[in-house]
């Protein structure tokens, strides 16, 4: 087993001032809390702990890392390890790298589907609030891939998939390319048994047989590097198994069908020999115009930086070269875990700082410390703060932006849950709805039939996709209750010229009027109406133009009965035509009465006699100014009262006076009183003031009669 000192010595070596009995006091209190504990390989499981910590100083890590890989298991497999305990030996920087590793491993990647590994990656990136944390959780995932034989063929394959999945990718996010290959590679030979051992035997077969090739390659590039005073250094090698196996499976080709598994790496001093390398290459054999890459001036996100060139070499064959300087190398094989060691001689230019992406500032920052122990310890990975990333129950990782609430999740899961969403456990308790999610949080959303999208949750969802759909079903809702109305004010209009609704709205009768105002369908007319738009009545005329004709030429015979059916020509209102337009019972105007029109929703126009008491003068916005149209002769019922004697024979008379001026009269009744005195109402139809006037006089005329007055 490694010791203590093992480790030391290590560290010893790249930082000799190092924190050495943080690393003999971390060693200790890891034995100790595992000391019970044993691995599947039967060894003390003391010594997974220690291979991480090993691991980390090969990679020139800082002391707090490398404690913190002795100490990774100890918070979940203790029970006598709190986070208090820690903080207490350890201070707090390697107390929150623990912590940090223990929150991922508790994290339970159920699914492995592909479209849920990029989303593990960002919950997995957005929970690391130190790298560190990161690189030593990867480390840790190495050893365990390295001892992987242990575990039952379900789990590897779990694992394995795991590993390819998720650490894979965040490996070469981090720019640890040995560790990407490493990952890609053990994850096939798991995952792909046959295969693997396959390729395995094939590639050596071929590195054998290709030896010879290499060696003269070699050779040939180095000579004519010597000729132009290049002193660099040269090698040749098979590509991993796993970029093989892609290139098979994504070509859909066999293995011997791959002409470019070789590439060549060249190593010099500085950035002007790579080109003139690259001058040097491209002299010696014919480029593949299409696979030149230049990432030094454009370097990878992860910092990569190297220049890539194919090339048909002797034999027709394709050869791959990439041309890097040293530095840019050790970038390449240890990413951000070279920077915890590597600071001399790497210095960044002005185009590089732009180029660089996410980790520039972190470059930045290390430039400015001296000690290894100091580097990165204040870093922190911000790269995905902007958004959240919570579990659904079955274990799928949902990707939202922060303070986002369960109202949001429930529509990202499915607009109908969305739509019923009544509230949300996290972790297993309820939440309010405008509860804020957070990293991790298991969220379960909770549904009923009757819950329905409300105005105010506006007020706190976060994503895009819930605020439209609240929108879309307030405008649904708003739309239903207008047709609601339109149906309403249909029903009655038609059924006041004894029509049936229903059979114009089966017959496609609505349909048809919805297309001649410019809408859609029926139900799109019924909502103009019930917003007031259009009238029923103009839809009424619309379908059944003969009605119209009809009432204007029956004359006076229907008019008889007009007091029952309000909509009647002789208002005429500036620029609008057919609006429907009824009386009031409450004034009775006549043609030649100053009038307004009072809108009312969607019934259209009520006129009244402007001095009626039901007209208001503060709601000004709802009258309109019309006009009498005289042209139509049209009659109005009017209500009179006249005061005369008691005496037999007065109502004949009466009613022969209205008569005579050829007025109808609806009905009449007679009040009279003891000292015989009559008072008779009478409502007759007239055709305007004038004729009113005319009616009056007759009236006065009769024997008897004192006194004649229309009623308000
Ligand atoms: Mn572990």
């Amino acid at each position: 087993m490694i010791r203590a000192n093992d480790i030391i010595e290590k560290v010893a070596d790249y930082y000799p001032a190092a924190d050495f009995d943080t690393i003999r006091k971390a060693y200790a209190y890891s034995a100790y809390a595992h000391r019970n504990q044993v691995r599947l390989s039967g060894e003390p499981y003391m010594v997974h702990p220690i291979e991480v910590a090993n691991m980390l100083a090969e990679m020139k890590m800082d002391v707090a890392s490398i404690a913190a890989g002795l100490l990774h298991d100890t918070l979940e497999d203790d029970p006598m390890t709190s986070i208090e305990d820690l903080s207490l030996r350890f201070g707090d920087e390697i107390t929150s790298l623990v912590e940090g590793l223990t929150k991922i491993s508790k994290i339970k990647f159920k699914s492995s589907r592909e479209h849920q590994a990029e989303n593990y990656r960002k919950m997995i990136l957005a929970m690391v609030k130190d790298i560190r944390v990161l690189v030593i959780k990867l480390v840790d995932r190495m050893h365990n891939m390295r001892t992987l034989d242990f575990q039952k063929p379900a789990r590897q394959e779990a694992i394995a998939q795991e590993t390819l999945d998720i650490y894979a990718p965040l490996a070469n996010r981090l720019g640890i390319s040995w560790m990407k290959q490493e990952f890609e590679d053990s994850s096939l030979r798991y995952l792909q048994p046959t295969i693997y051992h396959e390729l395995e035997e094939k590639v050596a077969r071929k590195e054998l047989e290709s030896r010879e090739f290499i060696d003269k390659i070699i050779k040939l590039v180095l000579r004519n590097l010597d000729h132009y005073g290049i002193s660099g250094e040269v090698a040749g090698r098979l590509k991993h198994f796993y970029s093989i196996y892609r290139k098979m499976v994504r070509r859909d080709i066999a293995f011997e069908q791959i002409y470019d598994i070789i590439a060549f790496r060249i190593l010099v001093s500085d950035k002007a020999e790579c080109y003139n390398v690259l001058g040097i290459i491209h002299a010696l054999w014919r480029p593949v115009p299409s696979r030149f890459k230049d990432f030094i001036s454009i370097p990878k996100a992860n910092m990569y930086q190297s220049l890539h060139t194919s090339v048909i070499g002797p034999d027709g064959r394709y050869i791959e070269f990439q041309i890097r300087t040293r530095e840019m190398h050790q970038i390449a094989e240890k990413g951000i875990a070279a920077h915890w060691h590597y600071k001399e001689g790497y210095q960044l230019d002005d185009h590089d700082r732009k180029q660089m992406g996410w980790l520039r500032q972190m470059i930045e920052w290390q430039q400015d410390v001296n000690n290894p122990g100091e580097f990165l310890d204040s870093v922190k990975i911000d790269l995905f703060s902007e958004a959240v990333y919570v579990f659904t129950p079955v274990g799928e990782v949902k990707e939202l932006p922060s303070g986002s609430t369960p109202i949001d999740m429930a529509y990202i899961i499915h607009s109908n849950i969305g739509d019923h969403c009544s509230g949300a456990k996290v972790n297993g308790k309820l939440v309010p709805l405008r509860y804020q999610l957070k990293n991790g949080e298991m969220v379960e959303i909770v549904t009923s039939k009757r819950q329905h999208p409300n105005k105010d949750w506006l007020a706190f969802v976060k994503t895009s996709k819930a605020r439209s759909k609240i929108r879309q079903w307030v405008k649904k809702e708003e739309e239903k209750r207008s047709i609601e109305l339109g149906r309403e004010f249909c029903e009655k209009a038609f059924a006041r010229l004894k029509l049936s609704f229903n059979q114009a709205l089966k017959s496609g009768k609505m349909q048809a009027a919805a297309v001649e105002f410019s809408l859609n369908h029926a139900e799109a007319l019924l909502a103009a109406i019930g917003r007031g738009k259009l009238s029923a009545q103009q839809v009424i005329n619309r379908i059944y133009p003969e009605l119209r004709e009809q009432r204007k030429s029956k004359g006076k015979k229907e008019e008889s009965k007009a007091s029952r059916k309000p909509p009647r020509d002789g208002i005429s209102i500036k620029d609008i035509d057919d609006v429907m337009v009824r009386f009031a019972k409450c004034c009775n105007p006549l043609p030649g009465d100053d009038v307004v029109g009072f809108i009312t929703r969607g019934r259209g126009l009520t006129i009244h006699r402007r001095n009626c008491r039901h007209v208001h003068k503060g709601e000004s916005e709802r009258y309109m100014d019309v006009e009498w149209n005289l042209e139509r002769s049209t009659s109005h019922s009017v209500k009179i009262r006249i005061m005369c004697e008691d005496v037999k024979g007065m109502l004949v008379a009466l009613g022969t006076a209205i008569s005579s001026q050829e007025a109808n009269i609806a009905s009449g009744s007679v009040k009279t009183s003891i000292d015989h005195k009559a008072i008779c109402f009478f409502e007759i139809q007239v055709k305007d003031l004038e004729h009113l006037k005319k009616v009056k006089q007759a009236l006065r005329a009769v024997k008897g009669v004192y006194q004649v007055a229309r009623m308000s």
